[in-house]
Parts: structure tokens; C-alpha cells; sequence
């Protein structure tokens, strides 16, 4: 009945209307649940209409008065209140509507709010008006107002839903009826009547809280089935090894390891002696130390027989990996060289830029078994690079890497006869606990929370406009005392092509309505590092050494001004974000963002990460044009005021919508979450996790669950489709 295509149940015109908002079945309409609701005499409470919107108001005629602009062009304005301010709707050559539209009757108006005039006046032009008098509609004193088109409004959406509802039969139910009774749950097809034909707000919450529990079952559902069939798998187990390399390591360590890195140390240890593939998830603020847990882990790998891979996402990050590696290992980490110890194990990079020969030696050592750590980026996992025994994978800074990604590990190791690898990967995005439990739902996850002794904590500071010069004084003063400086700008400029780096995050969403709503058209292009550069160079910060660094260097160009800044040889470094990620320079003590309101919370908190990283104390100025009060400005604001991860993670979860946090939201495709909030629905999560780790552990396969397992294959479908789309 669900799966039933829509025209054969609605008009044919009406079913083509109701494609264009991507509903093509019985169930899709069903789903397409009513925004909001208005009760019987309430009206729209109109100065909270958003320009641009497509809506749907109830109001009151005030008057109404009509006139002939010119030879065939009428003009009616109909003034409608509600109650405290009122709004001009316009008609143009609809004269009758005046017999219609009486003063003191009300009315629904559906049709996009624009703004008319030098003063910006909102109003509706040419709505679609409908008497608010049709009883029936109004089953209990609610009516229910749906995301609607210009061809298709509200109204033919309900008269739609309504005749289907009337001969709707018993549905199957996808919720199992122990469940349902346990928390109390209406049925699905009870729970569509209540959703669109509420007699009261009860009714909604019931309905709602029913469809919750639908999407939050299929998605936790799903990821039981991962986690069980990673229990399926089978790994080399890699048990720790006493008087081995990590025991040597341990030994030389030149600081004591925080009471979080022996906890995660000890975890990782666990997973790692199992005889099925551990798929841990180690998330960290900046600076937190996930490096020494990583690295921790692959030396037990190694002690156990094993090599391990270190997986950065950009080149510069495998560059700065390699050597700090080499740098916490010393001579334990130069097997084969003069000086190196007894346990000692071998270190290679591979990157895509090096010359043919350098990489000709990297892969003929990396099949070599004495080759213990090898660094690189992802493509060291999709190129076939032949491992001689590949144990272990650490994925570092990318809790993109999704199911796909560990799919294509797992098929990797089975293609060549071996088992797949242990997997770590870290992430300094703090992710939102509900977040992590629904996209990282068939990960184990370990937490850092305390950073090493010694810190001082960064201090961030808003510089609007008049205090620009102080950013500069600032970099000056901390150069002169022998530190170093970011400027990080939202652009490259200079050039045609796209002008983002992409490190991991996108840049905020310049129409983003969030963003800066009508104005954003007119601001000026964000500052870009090509542009910055120069000024700086010959303004503010003359006879400092500056050097630029983003996404179009060739990789060497990249890599040598990385290295020439971590060596100091370089003062002021202006980027891209590029340094958004694992970049540790310990000397550079200035983080300057300018147009901070064009990034996201998560990016400036990751940026700011960049700094502070020594002894010394580190500054974060975020340089700002954004109004004060304005969303923009609210968002650097929050950043500055907390250095809190867990807590701007809340916020951008917020700002971002779940959509976007899953990685699913695709521009005109239906979201994956329509009625689960990430932010509020943590118990409800946390619940249906448990019943769904029930199901799973005595019906793996859901064969006592059908209606289940065809809603979560109907899911599965969509999403695989979605990936296909992004390619
Ligand atoms: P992140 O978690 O951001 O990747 P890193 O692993 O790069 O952090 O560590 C940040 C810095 O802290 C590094 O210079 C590292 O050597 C140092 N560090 C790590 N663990 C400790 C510790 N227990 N005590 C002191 N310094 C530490
Ligand atoms: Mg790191």
C-alpha cells in the first residue's frame, strides 16, 4: 500500500505537482508530515515571517481598497492583521476578490513573503487565499499546514492526505508490538491519522514521538547489523608483547602520559589482542595527545608481527606525521641506521608527489615486514599498495571516514587473500554525542578529554574594525619575542578556478540563510591569502618573513614552506584553512582569522587549535566586519567565549542541521532525519540503540521483523543512491 505511486491515488495533475516535492508513493505523502499547525482562530503571528519563504498564514482582513494603476493593470490591497501588526497582501487584476475578502473575516494566505519599496515593506503578492470557515478541515481545532509549492499549496496537500487517510487499511507496523507497548506508541497507521488529522496537540505529541522512534530504530537497526558483522570478521589478533618496542618506548618517553591516554591506551590494547577487526573511534580536542595513543598502537602491532599505516588527509599532515613520528621514536625508530636500538622499527613515507624513485624504494620497502609504520594519505589504501602484513590502519583527523571507506579497507584485505586490518580513527571534531551514536553508531568510541599538563590555555579575542591594527601589533610583538604567526583567510584569490581549500569542512555557506539572510548578495568577496599577503608585506608587517600557503602550491612547494615554518625559518604564515588539521607547530603562539564570520564554529575551533600548542601562551584573534548581533557576529562571539569543543560541537549541530552533520542533506533530496533532533532526542536515541542491539543479537538478520527489514532496506537504498549521486 505504501510503496503504492501516487497517481494512481490523486489526480494525475496533483501527483505531477506532488513529484516536484519528491513524493511519488502513498508512503512518501504520509510522510510528508505538517510543518507546523494553526488553531481554530489563531493567527499568524506576522512579524515573525522570514523573506524569501514560502508560507502560509492565517489573518484577518482589516480593509481593503482597490484602484486602476493604469489601462488593465488593478491594483487590490487587502490589509490583514493579527492582531497586533499587520501585513499588505496585493492582488493584481483580481477585483473580485473584494466580495471575498471581507473586513473582520479571516482567511488563509499561502504564497512567498517578498519586500516591496525603498523601506523594505514585507508582503504577499497574488497569494492563494482560502476561507478558513471549512469546518471539517479543522478535525479538531487544529489544521495542519504543510511545506507546500506554488503549484501545490497546503490545502490540496491536506484535501490529498484526507481521502487517502479515509480508506487507508491496517498497516503493516515496522515497530514490533512489544516495543510499542513498552513505550507506549500508537500504531503506524493510528499515528499517520493523529500526525494529519490531530483532534489536539496530544495527538501530534503521540504521532510524533511514534515517528521518532521510527527513524531512530531504522538507523540503530542498521549499524547493530555493522557492528555484528565486523564481529563476523576475523583479524590477526595482535596481543601486547612484554620487553617489545612499546615497552622501549614507554621506557624513553620524555613526559608521563595522561590518566586519558593510559585509558584509551588500555582500550585500543583490548580491541587489539580480539580476534575480529577493532573499529574504534578515538576523539580528542586539539592537543589532547591522540598522536602518542596512535602511535602507541602501532607498536604493539608491530611487537605482534604486523605493520601498521598511518593515514593523513592532505600530504602537508603525512609530511608533519613522518617526522614527529621519527621525532617521539628517535633510535627507535631508524632500524638498519647507525645509532638505532635493538627493538627498533623502520619508518616510510609515501606521498603522491614524490619522484618516481623515491617512491619505487617507499613501496619495495613497505613490502618488506621490517618496515614497521608507514605514513601517507588514503590513497596508500585505494592505490594497492602491497603491504607485507598490514595490521593495523590509524585514520587520523577524518571522522568522514565512512562506512564506504571501511568497506573498501575490508574488501582490500579479502581481495588478497589476508584479513582486514585493525582500524583507528581520530578525530579533534568534537562530535555531539547523539551525532557520534548515530553516524558513528557501529564504532567503538574512546574519549580524551584532558589535555597534558603545562598548557595555557588559548586566549581568543573578536577584533571588529577598530581594532583591525591591534591584530598586527599583536603578530609584531609575539614575532619579536620568538614566535610565530598564522593568518588564515577564508579564500586563495587570484585565478579562476574554485577557490576553497576543502581541507575537511566546508567554508560557511555564504547563502546560508542562517548566514546573513537578504544582505549576504552585498557584502564584499572574503579577504584571500593572495590578496592579504602583500598588503602585509609591505603594510603592517614589513621586514617580518611571510609566506603563503594553500591548495593550488604544487605539493614539494607545500611541503617545503611547512617545513621551513616548523623550522621558524618562516615568521607569518598566511593560509587557507590547509591548517585547519593536525598541523603542530609548538612555536606558533598567534592565530589570526580574518573574516572569522565566514567560517563555521567547528572550523574556527580547530583553527584555533593550531596555536597554543607549547609552553608559551596562545592567542586567537578573530577578525570580524560582521554586525554586531548578527548571527555571523553571534557565532565568532560564541567561539571566542569558550574553549569548549564539546559545547560550539552542540552549537554547530545546531546551526548546521542534523542533515548536513550526517553528511546526507542533499540540495532537493529528502533528509534522512525528518522528525529525530539530534539535539533533543538524546534519551530516545539512547533507547532505541538498546532495543535495536536486542533485535539484532536474536534476529540478525530480521527475519522475524519483515516490515523492519523492508523499511531499513527502502533506507539503505536511498542512501546508497546518495552516495552514487556525490560520485
Ligand atoms: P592531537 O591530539 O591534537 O593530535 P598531538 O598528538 O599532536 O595532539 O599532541 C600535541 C602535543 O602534545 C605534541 O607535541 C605531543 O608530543 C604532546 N604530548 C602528547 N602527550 C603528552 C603528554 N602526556 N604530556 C605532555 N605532552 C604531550
Ligand atoms: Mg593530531
Amino acid at each position: 500500500m505504501l510503496g503504492e505511486p501516487l497517481d494512481r491515488n490523486v489526480g494525475g495533475k496533483t501527483a505531477e505537482a506532488m513529484a516536484e516535492l519528491d513524493l511519488h508513493t502513498v508512503g512518501d505523502l504520509l510522510d510528508h508530515i505538517p510543518r507546523r499547525y494553526v488553531e481554530r482562530g489563531e493567527l499568524t503571528s506576522l512579524d515573525e515571517l522570514v523573506v524569501g519563504e514560502t508560507v502560509t498564514i492565517q489573518a484577518e482582513v482589516v480593509r481593503v481598497s482597490g484602484r486602476q494603476i493604469r489601462h488593465k493593470l488593478h491594483k487590490l490591497d487587502v490589509v490583514v492583521s493579527d492582531g497586533r501588526g499587520t501585513l499588505t497582501v496585493t492582488f493584481f487584476n483580481q477585483h473580485w476578490r473584494d466580495k471575498q475578502l471581507k473586513p473582520g473575516t479571516r482567511h488563509l494566505f499561502a504564497g512567498k513573503v517578498d519586500v516591496f519599496g525603498r523601506n523594505k515593506v514585507r508582503q504577499l503578492t497574488n497569494p492563494e487565499t482560502n476561507p478558513d470557515d471549512d469546518d471539517d478541515d479543522f478535525a479538531g481545532g487544529l489544521l495542519p499546514l504543510y511545506p507546500a509549492t506554488a503549484k501545490l499549496r497546503t490545502w490540496h496537500i491536506r484535501k490529498a492526505v484526507k481521502s487517502l487517510l479515509a480508506s487507508l487499511p491496517e498497516l503493516p507496523d515496522p515497530l514490533p508490538l512489544e516495543l510499542r507497548q513498552k513505550y507506549k506508541l500508537p500504531g503506524l497507521r493510528e499515528a499517520y491519522q493523529k500526525i494529519h488529522r490531530p483532534t489536539g496537540f496530544a495527538d501530534v505529541e503521540a504521532a510524533r514521538k511514534r515517528l521518532r522512534w521510527d527513524e531512530a530504530l531504522v538507523i540503530q537497526v542498521a549499524l547493530a547489523q555493522r557492528r555484528a558483522a565486523v564481529e563476523r570478521q576475523s583479524a590477526v589478533p595482535r596481543p601486547e608483547r612484554p620487553g617489545g618496542l612499546l615497552e622501549a618506548f614507554d621506557r624513553a618517553l620524555p613526559f608521563d602520559l595522561t590518566g586519558g591516554q593510559h585509558v584509551v591506551g588500555e582500550e585500543v590494547a583490548h580491541d587489539l589482542a580480539r580476534t575480529f577487526p577493532m573499529h574504534r573511534l578515538l576523539q580528542g580536542e586539539v592537543g589532547s595527545g591522540k598522536t602518542v595513543v596512535a602511535l602507541r598502537a602501532m607498536l604493539t602491532v608491530i611487537d605482534a608481527g604486523g605493520q601498521s599505516a598511518l593515514l593523513a588527509p592532505t600530504e602537508v599532515l603525512a609530511v608533519q606525521h613522518e617526522r614527529s613520528l621519527r621525532a617521539l621514536l628517535g633510535p627507535l625508530g631508524i632500524a638498519g641506521e647507525l645509532g638505532s636500538a635493538d627493538e627498533a622499527t623502520r619508518i616510510v613515507l609515501l606521498t603522491g608527489s614524490q619522484t618516481a624513485g623515491a617512491r619505487r624504494a617507499a613501496l619495495a620497502a613497505i613490502a618488506e615486514p621490517e618496515t614497521g609504520i608507514v605514513v601517507g594519505t588514503h590513497a596508500l589504501l585505494s592505490e594497492g599498495v602491497d603491504f607485507a602484513e598490514l595490521g593495523l590502519a590509524v585514520v587520523d583527523e577524518q571522522h568522514r571516514f565512512g562506512v564506504e571507506q571501511r568497506d573498501a579497507l575490508r574488501a582490500r584485505a579479502e581481495a588478497s587473500g589476508g584479513t582486514p586490518p585493525h582500524l583507528l580513527v581520530m578525530t579533534a571534531t568534537p562530535i555531539p554525542r547523539t551525532v557520534a551514536m548515530t553516524v558513528f553508531g557501529d564504532l567503538d568510541t574512546s574519549e580524551l578529554t584532558e589535555l597534558p599538563a603545562g598548557r595555557t590555555p588559548i586566549r581568543s579575542h573578536v577584533a571588529a574594525p577598530q581594532w583591525h591594527n591591534r591584530i598586527w601589533l599583536k603578530v609584531r610583538e609575539e614575532v619579536a619575542a620568538g614566535h610565530q604567526a598564522f593568518v588564515v583567510c577564508p579564500r586563495i584569490g587570484e585565478g579562476p578556478e574554485v577557490d576553497v581549500d576543502i581541507a575537511d569542512e566546508p567554508a560557511a555557506d555564504p547563502t546560508d540563510p542562517t548566514d546573513e539572510g537578504a544582505d549576504s548578495g552585498e557584502r564584499r568577496p572574503p579577504l584571500a591569502v593572495l590578496e592579504v599577503l602583500p598588503l602585509l608585506a609591505e603594510g603592517e608587517l614589513q621586514g617580518l618573513r611571510i609566506e603563503a600557503l594553500h591548495g593550488r602550491l604544487p605539493s614539494e612547494e607545500k611541503e617545503r614552506v611547512m617545513s621551513r615554518f616548523t623550522a621558524g625559518q618562516i615568521d607569518v604564515l598566511v593560509a587557507t584553512t590547509m591548517v585547519e588539521v593536525g598541523v603542530d607547530v609548538p612555536n606558533a603562539t598567534v592565530m589570526v582569522i580574518l573574516d572569522a564570520d565566514r567560517f563555521g564554529v567547528s572550523q574556527l575551533h580547530q583553527l584555533r587549535g593550531r596555536v597554543g600548542r607549547g609552553s608559551a601562551e596562545g592567542w586567537c584573534l578573530l577578525h570580524t566586519e560582521a554586525p554586531e548581533a548578527s548571527p555571523s557576529r553571534e557565532r565568532v562571539e560564541a567561539v571566542a567565549a569558550t574553549l569548549d569543543g564539546a559545547e560550539l560541537a552542540k552549537l554547530d549541530l545546531r546551526e548546521r542541521r542534523e542533515g548536513d552533520v550526517l553528511g546526507t542533506a542533499q540540495s532537493g533530496r529528502r533528509r534522512s532525519l525528518k522528525l529525530l533532533d539530534l539535539l533533543r532526542d538524546e534519551q530516545l536515541l539512547i533507547a532505541a540503540r538498546a532495543e535495536a542491539a536486542e533485535i539484532v543479537a536474536h534476529d540478525p538478520d530480521l527475519e522475524q521483523h519483515g516490515e523492519l527489514a523492508r523499511v531499513l532496506a527502502r533506507r539503505l537504498d536511498e542512501e546508497r543512491a546518495a552516495y552514487l549521486e556525490k560520485g
